[in-house]
């Protein structure tokens, strides 16, 4: 099964993408204004992440897609890159790719142009990584 962080990942690169979220219960299209802040996810987005998984909500769907994020809590679930677009997908463990990557109905992606949708704490981790070695090398020299 996908874990929280993976399916937490999955919809914030999809909101990066102007994606939402359908609340189950209420219908009601959802999407943060802020997905991080300072290298972690910001409060808003923890929120509406509290709310989809919430019981009450728990039919919600990412837009475009028919699994809901309970679902892809449970067994059998994975996450994984989409063939067309590399951006993340739920797939049984079977193997089967979901037939429908929210992509399908993006006219502008994929797009080299647009930087890619990213992750708070990796991208952060990456970012000093890459300052200490600069660093190194400079005072090594
Ligand atoms: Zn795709």
């Amino acid at each position: 099964m996908a874990s929280e962080q993976v399916v937490k990942q999955y919809l914030a690169y999809w909101f990066q993408l102007g994606k939402k979220v359908i609340i189950g219960g209420s219908g009601k299209a959802l999407i943060p204004q802020s997905i991080m802040q300072g290298g972690v996810y910001s409060q808003e987005f923890e929120k509406c992440w509290q709310l989809i998984t919430s019981p009450e909500a728990r039919d919600s769907h990412l837009e475009g897609t028919p699994e809901t994020i309970s679902e892809l809590l449970t067994d059998p679930w994975q996450v994984m890159p989409c063939a067309r677009c590399t951006m993340p997908v739920p797939m049984l463990n079977v193997g089967i790719p979901s037939l429908t990557c929210p992509c399908n109905d993006l006219s502008n992606w994929p797009n080299s142009e647009l930087p890619a949708p990213r992750s708070p704490v990796n991208s952060q981790a990456g970012l000093i990584g890459i300052c200490d070695r600069v660093e190194n090398r400079t005072w090594g020299s």
